[in-house]
């Protein structure tokens, strides 16, 4: 008789397992009392842990359903049992009841505690019978089945437990029939309970690690979905759940945990669970796979799946009966797994590297499966790990899953650092590309620079260089003309006079000219200086309006001045240049106005700025040319007439203006007039030092004071000699008809420095006038000179020169001359010095 198939203990003496094992057979043939027909028992053994059930058992098919056990202990059933002696009894999908028949004998000298396990926990209904004298028909029922609620169950499981009890020699008849629509597979096991515990706590380990691996995986691939946003993170996620759910499902937890008291509702939920997990194994697979792409057919046919399984999940819980529904979504298992590893192997071979992992994964989780549905179908023996593969296969290919897609962003990141590689590449080549280009200009820029300068300093020394050559015989023109408007003779001859007096006005027109070229000359290199104080408005228009005043007169002009008379505001501007602009733009109201015309002046002030208005009544400027006439020797037509003018005066006032941190505008009704402005910054404070006054250029000055020159003074007095060096004849020629009018004084001449120095020397003149370009030396080496002679120091030296730039100008006072007057030489200045200095007390030494 072949005895049950036995899990041993690891460790027993061997001794007292040689010497009770015959004892307890002998114990057992002695005292059987079964009836004949039993031809399967289960005998306990001190050693055994547990006992298979179907190695050792009679099975009746019941397909009518019918009988029950009063019918399937009866004598004539009773035959109809046949001995079944494999691990696993399998029936498949199968509406027979099925009755199992056994006995259980102790022959231990100990009671014995045991456990009846069964853990297929989908079967509908399981009814354990008992021998027991005391029960219906001599047996004692028990329902077990997932058709029932979970506290009917005489130990919370989530497997179908039931506790038996042996006494020393008692032997127990056990019945159990089954009844399921679901696989009627039924392994049971007979533990002896301390047994079953220990390998019950194993068992809870192994699923709570199960679970804790999933649970891992689902929040880590959540958090990996919540920051990169990639939807295949969130597919997976979803995959990984509904696999959690159909383990639950299928361990019996939902109906133990979730829906305790719902057992109808579990098959459904069982079913929607394996659709979801395939629903969601699909999605999946199309998202990694790039189905679309790579495998166009399959795609299509996957999505038709897809659909299928969406719409089992809704039936599940629709169909009054779910049974259908739940075998067609297990047909879907065997035709997902190959159309996923089909579509995972052409994307492969269509050159999607991301795959490899996927495709293992898979691999794993059909493996499993194909284990799983082996031992189901009998084709392995049972085994609790193998008939578990396909859960463990479906972990395998979870982990391997989660490898491919973190494969997936490793490979991501690596195009995108390839990527970024490359801008920063390219970038680089740009930026050294930009860096020469950037070189190139700049020294091309420098050179240009350079030349801009060189041509500036050319163009600089060029002007004063021509400002003092024209300066020189312009000198002799206007001083002769002087001379002769003031000759006696001259005022018989009335068209003589005329006459002068147009070269007079020709000559000062020309010297305005070059002023005025000097002056952009200045202002564009950069050495006009600029000197910004607070200036008093008031006094800087008193100034400018007393200057043009009698021009005004001259040209039946009205000036008509609105602006506060009190002193209303200061503004932050160089007072010299200041007068300038205002003297230009006072003027041009004049000279552009129609006869007995006006001119007003205006004002308006705020906390800020400033603004002065210089309106006329003259014939106005049309839009179009008010820039024009800001620029240099732009004139407008009512301008090239008769009216004199070079038409560079408002290019140098705007450009002073904007020196001065100020602006200049003109706004015009053609033929009303214009109304030019100009703004300039606002100050609170208080112009320092008494207001400069600026003289009229070119216009008669009211003569300095007379002194009292020497009444001992003759000809021949050495105390009234005045020395003039200078190179140029026609200057020399110049002085002495200028000074013929001044018998008082003897005036000495000289050509050359050496010459100048040697005169001084030997006659000590009152005051030498000194010409800056001499042949020999200039005339700073000259007044040195003299300046280092004892006999000479005390002599006052003017310069007399044609170079006029505010440099030259500054430059000559510093070397020591007491004044330096620009030739052409105002004849008047000039005597009004000299009638300063020629008082011998004032010049002579004690
Ligand atoms: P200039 O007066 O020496 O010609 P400006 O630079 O001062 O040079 O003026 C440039 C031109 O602008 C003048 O020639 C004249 O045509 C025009 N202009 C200047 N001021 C007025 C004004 N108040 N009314 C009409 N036109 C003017």
């Amino acid at each position: 008789m072949p005895g049950p198939s036995r899990k041993k203990r690891l460790h027993y003496p061997a001794l007292l397992h040689a010497v009770l094992l015959p004892c307890v057979l002998l114990l057992v043939l002695a005292t059987d009392t079964l009836a004949a027909g039993y031809t399967s028992r289960i005998v306990l053994e001190q050693n055994s842990e547990s006992y298979v059930m179907g190695m050792q058992m009679d099975v009746l098919e019941d397909p009518t359903r019918s009988l029950t056990i009063g019918d399937v202990t009866s004598p004539g059933n009773a035959e109809r049992f046949t001995p079944f002696r494999q691990e696993v009894p399998n029936w498949g999908f199968s509406e027979s009841a099925y009755w199992y028949r056994t006995v259980i004998k102790n022959p231990l000298a100990t009671e014995q505690e045991l456990i009846l396990e069964q853990i297929t926990t989908w079967i509908d209904r399981m009814t354990i019978y008992t021998s027991d004298v005391s029960g219906e028909g001599g047996f004692t029922s028990f329902e077990l089945g997932d058709k029932l609620p979970f506290r009917t169950r005489k130990v919370a499981h989530t497997d179908f437990l039931y506790p038996i009890t042996l006494q020393p020699g008692e032997s127990l008849q056990l019945y159990i029939r089954i009844q399921s629509r679901a696989a009627v597979f039924t392994p049971i096991t007979i533990w002896h309970k301390e047994d079953y515990y220990r390998h019950d706590s194993t068992t809870s380990y192994f699923f709570g690690a199960f679970f804790g691996i999933i649970g891992i995986m689902f929040i880590y691939n959540l958090f990996l979905y919540t920051n990169t946003r990639d939807s295949n993170y969130l597919f997976y996620v979803c995959f990984i759940f509904a696999f959690g759910i159909m383990f639950a499902n299928s361990k019996g937890l939902t109906l133990a945990y979730v829906l305790p008291n719902h057992p109808e509702l579990t098959e459904r939920v069982q079913t929607a669970g394996l659709s979801l997990f395939q629903l969601c194994g699909i999605l999946f697979g199309i998202r990694f796979l790039n189905t679309r792409t790579y495998t166009p057919l399959l795609h299509r046919l996957l999505t038709i799946v897809a659909a299928g399984h969406l719409l089992l999940i809704g039936l599940a819980f629709l169909v009054p009966d779910v049974v259908p529904i739940s075998r067609i979504s297990l047909i879907g298992v065997q035709i997902n797994g190959p159309l996923l590893l089909l579509a995972g192997i052409r994307a492969w071979s269509r050159g999607s590297h991301n795959v490899r992992f996927y495709l293992l994964g898979w691999m794993s989780g059909i493996i499993g499966y194909i284990f799983t549905t082996f031992t189901l179908l009998g084709v392995l023996s049972y085994d609790r790990f193998i008939y578990n593969g396909a859960f463990i296969g479906g972990l395998i290919d979870m982990a391997f899953l989660s490898f491919a897609l973190a494969d997936r962003i490793k490979r991501l990141n690596e195009q995108r650092e390839e990527a970024r590689q490359m801008a920063e590449l390219s970038m680089q080549v740009a930026t050294e590309e930009l860096e020469q280009k950037v070189q190139e200009r700049t020294v091309d820029l420098i050179y240009a620079k350079d030349e801009a300068d060189q041509a500036n300093r050319i163009k600089s020394l060029f002007l004063s260089r021509m400002s003092h050559e024209l300066r020189t015989p312009l000198n002799s023109i206007i001083g002769f003309t002087h001379l002769l408007s003031k000759n006696s003779e001259l005022e018989t001859m009335p068209q003589a006079q005329e006459q002068v007096s147009h070269i007079n006005s020709s000559s000062q027109h020309l010297l305005a000219l070059i002023n005025d070229i000097l002056d952009i000359s200045r202002i564009e290199s950069g050495k006009m200086s600029i000197n910004i104080e607070p200036v008093s408005i008031r006094s800087a228009l008193d100034n400018t309006i007393q200057l043009v005043r009698p021009i005004a007169l001259n040209n039946d002009i009205q000036i008509i001045d609105q602006t506060p008379q009190h002193d209303f505001c200061n503004v932050l501007a160089d007072q010299t240049r200041l007068t300038q602009v205002l003297l230009n733009l006072l003027i041009n109201a004049i000279k552009y106005n129609r006869p007995e015309g006006s001119v007003y002046i205006m004002a308006s002030v705020d906390d800020l700025r400033c603004r002065l208005y210089i309106a006329d009544t003259g014939p106005g400027i049309a839009a179009h040319q008010v820039e024009t006439i800001f620029k240099p020797f732009e004139r407008l037509e009512h301008g090239k007439g008769e009216i004199e003018g070079s038409g560079i005066g408002l290019t140098i006032a705007k450009q002073l203006m904007e020196l001065m941190n100020g602006s200049i505008g003109v706004t015009s009704s053609p033929g009303e007039g214009s109304t030019f402005s100009f703004e300039l910054e606002v100050t609170q404070e208080q112009p320092t030092g008494k207001p400069k006054v600026v003289e009229m250029p070119h216009m008669e000055q009211a003569p300095y004071p007379k002194r009292e020159v020497s009444s001992a003074s003759g000809e021949d007095d050495d105390r009234n000699i005045v020395l003039y060096v200078e190179d140029n004849m026609i200057n020399r020629t110049l002085m002495e008809h200028i000074f013929n009018d001044r018998p008082d004084i003897h005036l000495i001449m000289a050509e050359t420095a050496a010459e100048g120095i040697r005169l001084a020397r030997i006659r000590m003149p009152l005051l030498i006038m000194m010409d800056i370009r001499l042949p020999d030396a200039s005339g700073y080496d000259a007044l040195a000179n003299l300046q280092t002679n004892e006999r000479t120091a005390h002599i006052p030296v003017v310069a007399v020169s044609a170079n006029v730039t505010e440099n030259d100008i500054q430059r000559g006072r510093e070397a020591g001359f007491i004044d330096y007057l620009e030739k052409p030489v105002e004849i008047d200045r000039l005597m009004r010095l000299i009638d300063l200095y020629l008082t011998p007390s004032e010049v002579l030494p004690n």
